[in-house]
């Protein structure tokens, strides 16, 4: 990737700007659990838990990659991890730096992209998350294979995201932006979705083994979401770095 100038948050091309600048926007009602990030708020715990038991979070280096304001991040600290968070929008950063003053929980949040740190810190970390980020940026690969430098060998990583196929147009789109109103529209863009197998395929090439996918449904009657067998709309996908020989 391309050096365009000495920023290091610009050292690669791997950004869309006017999606950082969609989260920009709401960044101050990040915390707000009745604002568009309330499909966040809720589906945390569940994420949460899917993490700590397939990874050990106490006492682990965790880095999250597309933190945003921190809802992940700072539950994962409140489990015991030393948590890094990385962004490239600025305002959700901050956001997130002030929200973990007010909680007294420790965050150490940077302005980085993914493939910069991979070059500074590679195999720093025993586990990276990379939640509902990577069907906002040009080059998800990408994004796979700087986690996947990031990790430790042995390490574990989770990534989620959306499916692509009619259904998860109609839920995810349809559904949460223009009749639930769930989350602003325009907030995705069906070409961007990812297929587990596409997913699944970029963790191959960095050298990962994938080695569990479960799906995230919502009831809209019950309003309550869950984690099961169904990955047609949103899953999610966890993998190993294999040891080094
Ligand atoms: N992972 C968080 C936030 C998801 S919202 C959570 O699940 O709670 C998506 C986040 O991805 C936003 O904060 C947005 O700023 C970030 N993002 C988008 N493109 C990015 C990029 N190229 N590098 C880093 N973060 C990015």
């Amino acid at each position: 990737m391309e050096n365009t100038t000495a920023d290091s948050r610009t050292v690669n091309n791997n950004v869309d700007q006017a999606e950082l600048d969609k989260f920009s926007d709401l960044a101050s009602r990040w915390w707000d659990p009745n604002s568009e990030f309330k499909p966040l708020h809720d589906i945390n715990p569940l994420r949460l838990n899917y993490i700590n038991e397939h990874a050990t979070l106490d006492n682990a280096a965790v880095l999250d990659v597309g933190c945003g304001g921190g809802i992940l991040s700072e539950s994962m600290a409140q489990r015991g991890a030393s948590v890094t968070g990385i962004d490239l929008a600025e305002a959700p950063l901050s956001v997130a730096r002030l929200h973990a003053l007010e909680s007294g929980v420790s965050v150490h949040y940077e302005a980085i992209a993914a493939e910069t740190l991979a070059e500074q810190k590679p195999a720093s970390f025993d586990v990276v998350t990379c939640l509902e980020m990577l069907e906002h940026v040009p080059s998800p690969a990408s994004t796979v294979a700087a986690c996947a430098r990031l990790v430790k060998p042995g390490g574990r990583l989770f990534f989620s995201t959306i499916n692509r196929n009619p259904k998860s147009w109609l839920f995810a789109i349809v559904g949460a932006e223009y009749i639930l109103r769930l989350l602003p529209k325009g907030t995705h863009e069906f070409k961007r979705f990812i297929k587990p197998s596409e997913l699944s395929a970029w963790c191959r090439d960095a050298n990962l083994d994938v080695t569990g996918i479960t799906g995230m449904t919502y009831n809209p009657v019950t309003k309550v979401y869950r984690l099961g067998k169904d990955v047609d709309v949103n899953y999610m996908v966890t993998a190993v770095r294999a040891n080094e020989p």
